[in-house]
């Protein structure tokens, strides 16, 4: 962090208040235009919360351009390239993702057991879908539960229990047999997946490169849809009028082509198929932004790419078109209100939020260097 507090204190090491025998914590005071509306604001942080009531006194945290908690919508805390990496790798991670102003995590599926993050105030908040569930021998090795169609249903309900309403399902990979993408499970199976999941309480969400797959997954109900380079104008019209979210993972798909590269030997087909959905990938999610599906930003932190790169996906997302109040809102307030969070500053809102030197609505590329960082009214960066 190029920026460090100059001036007050730092009260993320200061004792907890417990019956009036520590003295109180001064208010902290944020001045500046609160996004998303931009209206000049001065902004108070009491006891972890955002109060426009000026308290009796305060001092400053800092003044700049005030933006709600950053969201990773698709990220993996406790994975690396090789499967599940242990809690002091984990806790890199997140802290990687909150200093980059990422304050609010959705897990798109860990082989680690990470639920111990919620207990810790110092890391981002933390939504998890529990384990990847994909077919036998169809996913990268010592990622997933690799199961078989008849015991996909009750995997889903395992992973709905441990997890934090959401499952997480490989909905395509490549088939040796057939040497392309192919749905990981036959249509029943997926449906009768997704009604379990949601009979728990949980939302769906699936891996999906190619075509195949996606008509199962969207006309079963699925919830999400990551990636998503396969979409048609129909599917992309029915997503719209269901509601169902896409988390495109913008700079990850432009890594197909090294995955079509390393097939390319021993899968041709594949190598063809992946290098095609390369060449249409800004004119699908563009035609889905256009079209109303609601489109939030996810690095895809965790297997091959590294933490901290929200700024990167959000810049990533203006350039194939979408406007900055869209791609920021893809990664803040859209994204924490899809999410079941405070989408907004308001009064009593969990203080959540990233201070920055200019109007990232006017720069986003400020987005790479958070003046601020604020997570549960303490300032950790
Ligand atoms: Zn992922």
């Amino acid at each position: 962090m190029a920026h460090r507090l100059e001036t007050g204190s730092v009260p993320f090491d200061a004792p907890l208040r417990q019956g009036g025998s520590v003295p109180r914590m001064a208010a902290l005071r944020f001045r500046g235009p609160v996004l998303p509306d931009g209206e000049p604001r001065d902004l108070y942080v009491v006891d972890g919360v955002v109060t426009y009531d000026k308290p009796a006194g305060s001092e400053s945290g800092g003044e700049g351009w005030i933006v709600p908690g950053l969201v990773d919508a698709h990220c993996h805390i406790g994975l690396d390239e090789n499967g599940a990496v242990d809690d002091e790798t984990s806790e890199e991670q997140a802290v990687t993702d909150r200093d980059a102003g990422a304050l609010l995590l959705r897990d798109c599926g860990s082989a680690a057991d990470t639920a111990w993050v919620h207990d810790r105030e110092d890391l981002p908040r933390l939504i998890r879908a529990g384990r990847h569930i994909a077919r036998t021998k169809r996913y990268i090795r010592n990622y997933a539960h690799e199961v078989e169609p008849d015991e996909l249903s009750a995997y889903v309900a395992q992973e709905a229990q441990r997890g934090d309403g959401w499952v997480k399902l490989v909905g395509d990979w490549i088939s040796r047999d057939e040497g392309d993408l192919a749905p990981s499970f036959p249509a029943d199976a997926f449906a009768d997946a997704i009604r379990v999941a949601h009979e728990h309480g949980a939302r769906v969400t699936a891996h999906c490169f190619g075509e195949t797959v996606l008509p199962m997954l969207i006309d079963a109900g699925i919830d999400c849809i990551e990636h998503g380079t396969g979409l048609s104008m129909d599917l992309i019209d029915t997503m719209a009028a269901q509601g169902t979210a896409l988390v495109p993972t913008v700079v990850q798909l432009n890594r197909f082509p090294s995955y079509a590269d390393a097939g390319e030997a021993r899968f041709p087909a594949y190598a063809d198929h992946m290098r095609r959905l390369h060449a249409s990938r800004r004119e699908v999610i563009m035609a889905a932004y256009d079209a109303g599906v609601p489109i939030y930003a996810g690095t895809d932190a965790g297997g091959v790419l590294p933490h901290g790169g929200i700024a990167g996906e959000v810049l990533e997302l203006a350039d194939y078109g979408i406007p900055p109040e869209d791609a920021l809102g893809a990664a803040s307030w859209r994204a924490r209100d899809w999410l079941g969070w405070n989408a907004a500053l308001d009064e009593g809102a969990p203080a959540d939020f990233v201070v920055f030197d200019r109007n990232p609505l006017e720069d986003l590329s400020v987005l790479r260097t958070p003046l601020r960082v604020v997570l549960r009214g303490n300032v950790v960066a």
